[in-house]
């Protein structure tokens, strides 16, 4: 926290316009207010799944262990073969993996050898089977080989006391097994980030109880639980919150008390935003954003105590649009993940007509697919309303459009970023 800027420093910025914040800049801000988790919890390998590395893993073995064979064939000396003519040599044993040949090779000797058998001291290089012709209890082999071939030296993965891993890794599938392959059974990792979250809005009913006139389903919490989930957080899920501002306070103090994040929806647009700019004021300080985008202008950003804030906007797509693209990477970066990936982008060509106003940066929900030639294009999803959450569940990626960007023609190229996999 020593590095945040206090709200003083930002407003004397000269491109800090809390009232249109363009979109690379209100990341860069909220970036400078964040500080990782520093608890470390000890955790079984397989319990690591999905958290993030606290320490450097360095490696107490060599990986692999000893040279052993890539090939299913014998193991010999190189000097022994005959660069243009045939070369006997006698079989004298065999090194399968977990069984190794115990003695060490003596010029004119071959070991029969398995893949991933331990290479008998002695020998320098294998020669695979299909090269060879077994004869009673000699293998005949041709030339054309070279010193060293089909061997896989110990330690060439991986070298004793070289890090395996580095802090700030997310412990996936194939790190989970890197660190099972070098034997080590207890990792050291970040703890959880506690977000607490809640829905604000007199409209809203939970799933369970019948519509009355005018109210709605409340759907944001689902998305949100979801979006947290998938990023590894322990979720506290505090319900809707009516428009009250006794009850608002209320909610967000005890949200404060108990997480790192304090996720809220809706309640900061027009009209709603003085308000919840006024009860943030007084609980603590808030960096309060218009944000040059589209969906998801009100995003309001914070801290209450020591508490993170997010206010998200109320319309459905608003709140998963501003989550990937500000919500996910401090939660990223506050969980200790180090280097944060940026969500993976790439220019094909739009195969639709997009309605878009310069002045502000816009995520349309597209469809990204490959012709019958294996040619990649995208296309929108079609009506790209803020309260169209079918467009999120159809879309397989957001095109962006760029601040200065006008309508888009079909065979434009634009930039999408791919959704799956992410959150
Ligand atoms: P607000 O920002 O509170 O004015 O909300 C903007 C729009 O989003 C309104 O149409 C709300 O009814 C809708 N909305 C707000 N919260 C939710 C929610 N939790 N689930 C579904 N729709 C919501
Ligand atoms: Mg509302």
């Amino acid at each position: 926290m020593s590095n945040a800027p206090t709200l003083r420093e930002l407003s004397c910025a000269d491109d800090y316009d809390p009232n249109s914040m363009p979109v690379p800049k209100a990341r860069e801000v909220i970036a400078r207010f964040l500080s990782p988790v520093t608890t470390v919890e000890r955790l079984a390998v397989r319990a690591a799944l999905g958290r993030i590395l606290a320490q450097d893993l360095v490696s107490p073995v060599d990986v692999p262990s000893h040279d052993n064979s890539a090939m299913d064939g014998y193991a010999l000396r190189f000097a022994d073969l005959k660069a243009d003519g045939k070369a006997s040599l006698k079989i004298v044993g065999s090194a399968f993996a977990g069984a190794p040949y115990p003695g060490a090779l003596k010029a004119g000797e071959a070991v029969r050898i398995m893949t991933g058998g331990v290479v008998p001291a002695g020998a320098d290089t294998i020669v695979m089977q299909e090269h060879a012709e077994v004869q009673d209890a000699n293998v005949i082999i041709g030339g054309g080989h070279r010193l060293g071939q089909n061997l896989r030296k110990a330690g060439e993965d991986l070298q004793r006391g070289q890090p395996a891993l580095r802090r700030g890794q997310p412990l996936r599938p194939a790190e989970i097994g890197l660190i099972a392959s070098l034997g080590i059974a207890e990792v050291p990792v970040y703890r959880r980030l506690r977000v607490a979250f809640f829905s604000t809005g007199d409209e809203l009913v939970s799933i369970g109880s019948p519509l009355g006139e005018g109210q709605i389903y409340d759907s944001n919490r689902y998305t949100i639980h979801g979006m947290l989930t998938r990023l590894g957080c322990d979720v506290i899920d505090m319900g809707v919150v009516r428009d009250d501002p006794k009850l608002l306070e209320a909610a967000f103090r005890e949200a404060a008390a108990v997480a790192d994040v304090v996720i809220t929806s809706g309640g900061v647009s027009v009209g709603e935003a003085d308000f919840v700019k006024v009860l943030l004021n007084k609980l603590g300080e808030v960096v309060f954003w218009k944000i040059a985008m589209k969906p998801g202008r009100p995003l309001a950003y914070g801290k209450i105590g020591h508490a993170h804030f997010f206010g998200l906007p109320g319309n459905p797509v608003s709140v998963m649009v501003t989550f990937y693209q500000f919500v996910r990477d401090a939660l990223l970066k506050l969980s200790g993940r180090d280097p944060i990936d940026p969500l993976p982008t790439f220019s094909v060509p739009c195969t639709s007509t997009l309605k878009k106003a310069p002045g502000r940066t816009e995520f349309q929900r597209g469809i990204l697919s490959r012709d019958a030639a294996g040619r990649l294009s995208v296309r929108v999803t079609g009506e790209q309303g803020s309260g169209i959450l079918r467009s999120m569940s159809e879309a397989n990626c957001f095109i962006i459009l760029p601040t200065e960007q006008g309508n888009v023609t079909p065979g434009t190229t634009v930039e999408v970023q791919v959704m799956e996999g992410v959150i």
